[in-house]
């Protein structure tokens, strides 16, 4: 048996920075992460690293990351402001998100991210991702200039670096299979650990160990029939684990049980990620391209919005299609604009110098429909609108179903192109009801469960339908910082 202070369960980025919060207050802390060394870190070590938080100015940027003053002035750094954040936030979860999750999300993001960085974070703005030279000068588009250096394989590694050297002591292989509650606090958890059950006591448990994505069981149970077929995106270890044992004490369940963030993925992916090849099944080039479905048809609009918007979603409409499966298709016209993983190993890919012969190759696709489909949509294109990849041009199309309202190209330039996905889940929407200024878990009743914190996935209300890209490792920072301080205050004042 040990006692520490604060125990935190998982070790992805809202664990880390629960612990270190905790350990900043004085508290001792142990870490009870269910991988092995190899593969924990959870979800956050195959975060490709976007941060979305509020900023005002490249000032805020340059709290963050060196940025040398002529970039700084000659570049247009987009902007994420407080409004703007709401903004996106309220519009993409149809304004279901909790205001007061939301309000702590968006006003303690940045000073979270200064945080971060004096935890061993290292940021670096994403050229590469999110800017482009527009007449003459750099800009950036999608409201997330910075990116975590090394994607989040390296926030983690960092912020693991820091947790040993401040004494946190981090247990791997060690499932966390139930609290210890006396019927009115928690007193600590109970773990799996080499096969032995082992027991680790402390003052207050925060619980940080993801979503029930990687579990098909209750995939099928709570987001429904054909989610079992989606593909994990991330860890095989998030269970929904932390959820039952907090459930089973009468916490309360909060937020969209049934929503989840699901991109589209390659077809073939494995059944769940790769750390070492995270990004190889990324297909996030869509919107410039027209999604085919077996009947041949469109199912959705492509260029509804910039990725960040529309792409948590549009997984669910993969999956919804005959066989969970469509079709990308590009002209020579568009390739330049693909992402680099669309010309990596592992991808499914078909080329025709025709349509006709890209149509004949495409297995389980009616020809003949698809055809038809592009032959409609390349006669509904706005040519007359100029086409700008770094921002929304509204070059669309005119009198079809599904419109495409973005980014439309006349397919019409060989080679065409098509690349095979299906649905990729990321991380799931319902969770647990907590006090947004502690962090601590509300009962049934809505009141706090002495002893017992949650952070990042685990905490319900913040997503609804979908979600815009960089929210995920904020949320766990920011969610992770106050379970952290809450917990590590209420030990201290005990
Ligand atoms: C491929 C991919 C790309 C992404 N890209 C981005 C991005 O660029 N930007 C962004 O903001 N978000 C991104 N996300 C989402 C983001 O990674 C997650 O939202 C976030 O990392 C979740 O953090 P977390 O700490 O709550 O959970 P996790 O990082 O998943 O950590 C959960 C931890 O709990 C452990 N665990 C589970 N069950 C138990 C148990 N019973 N006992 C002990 N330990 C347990 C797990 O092993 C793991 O260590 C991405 C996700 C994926 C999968």
């Amino acid at each position: 048996m040990h006692q520490y202070d604060v125990v935190v369960v998982g070790k992805g980025n809202a664990a880390l920075c629960a612990a270190l919060s905790a350990r900043d207050k004085g508290a001792t802390v142990a870490m009870l992460e269910a991988a092995s060394v190899d593969e924990s870190g959870g979800n956050s070590r195959f975060a490709g690293g976007v941060m979305r938080f509020a900023y005002s100015s490249v000032e805020d940027l340059q709290k963050l990351t060196d940025i040398p003053e002529d970039e700084a002035k000659n570049t247009d750094w987009d902007s994420n402001t407080v409004e703007e954040f709401y903004e996106d936030l309220y519009r993409v979860t149809s304004y279901r998100t909790d205001p007061d999750l939301s309000e702590a999300l968006i006003t303690k993001s940045l000073e979270g991210m200064v945080w971060l960085r004096t935890q061993g974070a290292k940021f670096v703005p994403n050229y590469g991702a999110q800017s482009a030279i527009v007449n003459g000068k750099r800009k950036f588009f999608g409201r997330f200039p910075i990116t975590v250096n090394g994607g989040g394989a390296g926030l983690v590694e960092d912020l693991t670096k820091t947790a040993v050297k401040k004494g946190i002591e981090i247990f791997y292989e060690t499932r966390v299979i139930s609290l210890i509650y006396d019927g009115e606090r928690v007193l600590g958890v109970r773990a799996k650990q080499k096969g032995a059950v082992v027991e680790s006591h402390a003052r207050a448990v925060v619980l940080a160990c993801g979503g029930f994505e990687a579990n098909p069981e209750w995939r099928t149970r709570y987001l429904g029939p054909g989610w079992e077929l989606a593909k994990v995106r991330g860890t095989r270890h998030n269970l929904g684990e932390g959820l039952k044992m907090a459930l089973e004490i009468g916490a309360c369940p909060y937020g969209n049980w049934s929503g989840r963030h699901a991109v589209s993925w390659e077809r073939h992916a494995p059944e769940f990620g790769e750390v070492e090849r995270s990004h190889d099944p990324y297909r996030h080039s869509y919107p410039y391209s027209i999604m085919i479905n077996a009947e041949g048809r469109r199912f959705v609009d492509e260029g509804a919005d910039f990725y960040n918007y529309t792409y948590a979603k549009y997984g669910a409409e993969v999956l919804r299609q005959t066989g969970q499966f469509a079709y990308q298709v590009f002209d020579a016209k568009s390739k330049p604009l693909l992402k680099k993983e669309y010309g990596g190993r592992n991808v499914t890919k078909f080329t025709g110098n025709t349509l006709e012969e890209l149509a004949g190759r495409l297995e389980g696709v009616d020809a003949k429909q698809f055809l038809k489909t592009v032959r409609e949509y390349n006669a509904a294109v706005k040519t007359t609108v100029p086409y700008n990849h770094a921002v929304r041009d509204g070059r669309g199309t005119e009198g079809i179903e599904p419109p495409k309202s973005n980014w439309a190209h006349v397919i019409d330039t060989p080679p065409f192109e098509a690349y095979g996905v299906t649905c990729g889940i990321t991380f799931t929407f319902g969770g647990l009801r907590i006090n947004h200024e502690t962090g601590q878990v509300l009962d049934l009743g809505y009141q706090p469960i002495p002893g017992l914190y949650a952070a990042g996935e685990m905490v319900g209300g913040i997503f609804y339908f979908n979600y815009p890209a960089g929210t995920g490792l904020v949320s766990g920072l920011v969610f992770g910082r106050i379970a952290g301080n809450g917990a590590g205050a209420a030990v201290k004042a005990a």
